[in-house]
């Protein structure tokens, strides 16, 4: 299979480069151009300011504070070992711990971490996730399993084909600016079909149901016409992936934090087939 090639996402010893998304290598045949990124357009900003800012940054961080404290510290040992000790702190740190849950899942070796009673008890005052994902709404790709994490360690943000809206931003935004997490993984996967519909639509030229045309008109930009039938499909899927992390990367308060060395944004896709998770952009 073509998959099989790919190696792993986050592979020991990767370097994230924070300034320059575009540097890493594209997989081999992947030519695609992107649309230029609309600068002036600047949702996250109107979104922070609706925030109500300090209420939400008290119990997130209250809780931040308590998840080092005592109450995870007399978690008894279990069979969901904790890593609040080694809870990453930045994007490195992050990708890795996401990488080596990746690889648990990979090899039906998962800890299923952070699921204790005592875990459970600590996160009533508060959380503070380590890493959002963006990832399809597709049953086959729940991101805690794929990732071998548990409560508290990820914040999830689901819609088919990884579509944003405002919704979607001021969710990443949220997880980034209020809860300072230090990495956002754009997380596509193999077979996705909202991409498929997308896809479909765009040969047919017929409408698709109430709002799932509004999915496919995000999605629709990225098709790769260069290629037919399947390829197109799995072509155009990588293609979502990297506009999706483009756009996210440009918005200028996660602009501001990358150029900071605050924060990572990535781009990954799911094989369904070896159940790896590789990076793409
Ligand atoms: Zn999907």
């Amino acid at each position: 299979m073509e998959y099989v090639k790919h190696s792993p996402l986050f592979a020991p010893g990767f370097t994230i480069h924070f300034h320059d998304s575009t540097t890493r290598a594209p997989e081999p045949g992947l030519g695609h151009t992107f649309p230029s990124v609309n600068s002036e357009d600047t949702p996250l900003r109107s979104i922070r300011r609706a925030l109500a800012r300090r209420s939400l940054l008290r119990g997130g961080f209250a809780g931040a504070a308590a998840l080092g404290g005592a109450a995870l510290g007399a978690a008894p040992a279990s069979a969901t070992p904790r890593r609040t000790a080694t809870r990453p702190t930045t994007a490195a740190a992050a990708l890795r711990e996401l990488a080596a849950g990746n690889q648990r899942w990979r090899a039906y070796r998962e800890r299923h971490p952070d699921e204790t009673p005592a875990v459970r008890q600590s996160l009533v005052s508060g959380q503070h996730p380590f890493a959002v994902v963006l990832g399809c709404i597709d049953s086959r790709v729940p991101p805690e399993l794929v990732f071998d994490q548990g409560l508290g360690d990820l914040m999830t943000v689901r819609t088919a084909g990884e579509v944003l809206d405002e919704a979607v931003l001021g969710s990443v935004a949220y997880g980034v600016l209020e809860l300072g997490i230090p990495l956002v993984v754009v997380l596509g996967h193999q077979s996705c079909g909202a991409v498929k519909a997308a896809v479909q639509a765009d040969l047919s030229g017929e409408e698709l149901p109430a709002h799932i045309q509004y999915l496919a008109d995000q999605i629709s930009p990225f098709i790769d016409r260069t290629k037919e039938g399947d390829a197109r499909v799995d072509s155009t899927i990588d293609a979502n992936i990297r506009a999706v992390h483009s756009r996210l990367a440009a918005e200028p308060d996660l602009a501001a934090k990358i150029s900071a060395g605050e924060l990572a944004v990535v781009g990954a896709r799911y094989e369904l087939n070896t159940q790896l998770v590789h990076r793409i952009a």
